[in-house]
């Protein structure tokens, strides 16, 4: 879709949708384009800032073909700290000839002062294609059967995810810490480090709230969760921890995540080390503290 939008916003005929045959929608087929300029990470590693000033120094110079330039980012949430308030300022400061395309594929990464400034569309989702696509999913990579109920609405994160098993040990570690007593934060924080914070606390999130669903039967798409995590890492619910203890833990995770959505944290850090201490103290205590 958002590569449909480039094309749409240099095609040189006035329609909404790209007409597929005037001379920029040909060069953008062949990547030939001079005045679609794209920024992208390179495998396994985040936007850095000098890639965009790159492309905004190239936008300074007149557009070539079409009336403006377009920059197209893909996934714009694996963009340094630095990076992001760089893009912040030049979306503060737009210039008449440029169109910005940010395609993402998980919304809550991006910081809220760079969505305010945006136009957000949001592909439609058929429930029959999401249907078909995750038993496929299950058929493949039936270890994966969890992103179902964790990811039912995000299949690109879903094909992104199948790909290896880092999705999986990091389901792995958070359910065996919730669920069982014999882990230490320092541990779970060493073997998490590779991965964004914001992964990490929505993976508790997920695990946490399947956990309290199946305490009360409230939602049967999380008690499934649940059933299926336990069964998937073989787990057996020894530590048991109480409704009180579940929601005191759950608005840790929340506080978090607001913290970390005001900003831009790229691993693990700090503060996941210390919600991580919370969580463990407040499996072992009691309600009366
Ligand atoms: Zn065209």
């Amino acid at each position: 879709m958002s590569q449909e939008i480039t094309t749409a916003l240099l095609c040189l005929h006035k329609e909404k949708v790209s007409c597929g045959e005037c001379r920029s929608c040909v060069m953008i087929k062949h990547g030939t384009h001079p005045d679609r300029l794209s920024v992208q990470a390179d495998e396994g590693s985040l936007i850095k800032i000098d890639q965009l000033r790159e492309v905004i120094k190239k936008v300074e110079n007149s557009p070539k073909v079409s009336k403006h330039h377009v920059v197209y980012i893909e996934r714009c949430e694996t963009m340094t700290t630095q990076c992001a308030n760089a893009l912040l300022k030049t979306l503060e400061e737009p210039k008449i000839s440029m169109f910005i395309v940010l395609q993402c594929n998980e919304e809550s990464k991006i910081l809220p002062t760079i969505l305010s400034r945006c136009f957000i569309e949001k592909p439609q989702i058929n429930r029959d294609q999401l249907q078909k696509f995750f038993s496929k999913i299950e058929q493949l990579h039936p270890h994966y059967k969890f992103l179902k109920y964790t990811h039912c609405e995000q299949p690109l994160l879903v094909d992104d995810f199948v790909k290896d098993k880092r999705t999986y040990e990091l389901y792995k570690t958070v359910a065996q810490s919730l669920w069982q007593r014999n882990w230490q934060p320092i541990h779970v924080s060493e073997s998490l480090k590779s991965y964004q914070a914001h992964d990490i606390i929505d993976c508790y999130t997920n695990c946490l709230t399947s956990m309290l669903a199946k305490k009360s039967n409230i939602s049967e798409r999380e008690t499934k969760l649940f059933d299926v995590i336990q069964d998937e890492f073989e787990l057996d619910d020894s530590l048991k921890i109480s409704a009180w203890q579940g929601f005191k833990i759950l608005n840790t995770l929340i506080d978090t995540k607001s913290t970390l959505s005001s900003t831009v944290v790229a691993t693990g850090s700090y503060l996941l080390e210390r919600t991580l201490i919370d969580i463990w103290n407040i499996q072992r205590s009691t309600h009366s503290q």
